[in-house]
């Protein structure tokens, strides 16, 4: 049974979590991680269904 609940990100919080699919909801794979603003990541994530893409940008945990 899939978990379709909405994925934490759209929570705003850092997450390691990665965002469904738009078009076909299957789960993507995070394909570039750079650096954004600062204290922020920007992640692509990159669906290997559909070949759609996601950029998100979150919060670096620091851990502190
Ligand atoms: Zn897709």
């Amino acid at each position: 049974m899939l978990n379709r609940s909405v994925p934490s990100f759209f929570h705003g919080k850092p997450t390691s979590e990665r965002p469904f699919c738009a078009d076909c909801e299957c789960p993507m794979i995070l394909s570039r991680l750079e650096p954004d603003k600062p204290g922020f990541d920007l992640r692509s994530y990159a669906c290997l269904m559909c070949a759609a893409t996601e950029s998100i940008s979150v919060a670096i945990d620091v851990g502190n």
